[in-house]
């Protein structure tokens, strides 16, 4: 995952910029960076491994407009050197999946160059910022949201022609600012406006915005956001996430007929959707795992494996809570069972006397193509097997998934403008 920041005000919007993208920081652990203008040149250093509040130092930037990114990927923005275009930088959350077709193209010689330099040399034979967006839109297959920051114009934002990746602009007086998330905007004490939309193009500049182009739109908003890659205080195409977590897990509860002595969430993703769930049936939230959050951040590595284990490290049980009870545990959705069969076994370690596992999403079966990720389709533990060899691999005494309608209905768009490819759907593009 990735997110993207850009600001534009009537003074200095280093610390802004810096508080928006820290907001930002759970769509990407492993580098950050920055670049900022005062209308005359750009403030570029090179974006630093590790953590936002770790790597950049506030002191290297200057202006009153910038642009920012948190990434589990690649290093981003990137300085694109004066052409017949001005000197600009460039971000983008998401991504290409026709990027082999397009280096060949555009002549990138390594398989390993971020995809933002393909991006840059559309953009520099394309005319203007905005012709050269276009031609992204028209020929960069995949799912994104880009800023671009000029020192002589301000900064063009845009959502790609299906809106899969979030995005969303909002306004305090004399500063206007666009951004993965709304919590990012609401946490500077802005207003959002409205999420961008699919296929639009927008100049952000001390004045305001102004839509330079909106092209064609398909719309196919990524529904797993709600479910778990989008905080549980954001708001995404005017739907609050806690709602439509909540739901989700109501929408369990209501095909639920399991006996239980409470429900516990698997921190943080499943917090939603489990009080959904307890609210629902009348069965007690309870905490089981307690989260350390002053356990080590400095590095998240890219592999799921090692992830997973730090994920672990980081869960204690409460066996208050445990001893004796029959669990009913919660979580967003199961990639390879590896966690949740380990933390099953550490609940029945400590007492539990039933641990029944219900999973907000419909089973994950395909991988993601508009997105970084790290699950591949063969690694997806239910693209391969049935439920019930799932329940006894990761021993469990029940369970379920949400149906793929119920997890429509509780985000409560139409079914028709949301991308469900992963849960075994057709791929929008
Ligand atoms: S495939 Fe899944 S994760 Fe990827 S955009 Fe679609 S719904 Fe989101």
């Amino acid at each position: 995952m990735c997110g993207i920041y850009g600001i534009c005000q009537d003074k200095e919007c280093i610390s802004s910029l810096m508080k928006g993208i820290f907001q930002l920081q759970h769509r990407g652990q492993r580098f950050c960076g920055m670049t900022t203008s005062n209308g005359k040149k750009l403030y570029f250093k090179e974006p630093l491994s590790g953590l936002v509040k770790q790597g950049l130092a506030l002191a290297e930037f200057k202006g009153e407009m910038g642009i920012a990114h948190v990434s589990l990927k690649e290093r981003q923005p990137l300085l694109v050197e004066k052409s017949k275009l001005e000197e600009f930088a460039i971000a983008f959350s998401g991504k290409i999946y026709n990027r082999e077709e397009l280096e060949e193209e555009y002549e990138i010689f390594s398989s390993r160059a971020p995809s933002t330099e393909i991006l840059a040399k559309i953009i520099r034979r394309n005319g203007t910022f905005a012709e050269g967006i276009e031609k992204i839109f028209e020929i960069a297959k995949g799912g994104y949201s880009l800023v671009i920051i000029s020192p002589n114009e301000g900064i063009y934002a845009a959502r790609d022609p299906y809106g899969f990746r979030p995005c969303v602009l909002g306004k305090r007086d004399k500063k206007f600012a666009i951004a993965s998330e709304s919590v990012a905007l609401e946490k500077i004490g802005m207003k959002v406006i409205r999420d961008l939309q699919p296929g639009e193009i927008v100049l952000i500049t001390k004045n305001g915005f102004q839509t330079v182009n909106q092209l064609m739109r398909k719309e196919a908003f990524c529904s797993f956001e709600w479910a778990y890659f989008a905080r549980i205080s954001s708001v995404l195409e005017g739907i609050p996430v806690k709602r439509a977590r909540m739901n989700m897990g109501k929408a369990l509860a209501s095909r639920d007929n399991v006996e239980a002595d409470l429900v516990a969430p698997i921190p943080f993703s499943g917090i939603g959707h489990a009080l959904g769930y307890a609210r629902a049936s009348g069965i007690p939230y309870e905490e089981v795992f307690e989260y350390n959050r002053y356990s080590d951040r400095s590095y998240m590595p890219l592999e799921q494996e090692k992830r997973t284990e730090i994920a672990e490290e980081k869960l204690s049980e409460i066996d208050e809570t445990i001893k004796g009870n029959r669990i009913i545990i919660i979580d967003d959705s199961i990639v390879r069972a590896t966690q949740i069969r380990k933390l099953i076994y550490r609940l029945k370690e400590k007492g539990a006397k039933e641990v029944h596992v219900r999973i907000a999403s419909p089973p994950l079966v395909a991988p993601c193509r508009y997105n970084i990720s790290t699950r591949q389709g063969a690694e997806l533990v239910a693209a391969n097997h049935s439920l019930d060899e799932i329940k006894k691999m990761i021993g469990a005494d029940t369970l379920r998934y949400n149906e793929l309608d119920d997890f429509v209905r509780a985000i409560g768009l139409p079914k028709e403008k949301l991308c469900l490819a992963c849960f075994g759907e057709k791929y929008p593009l």
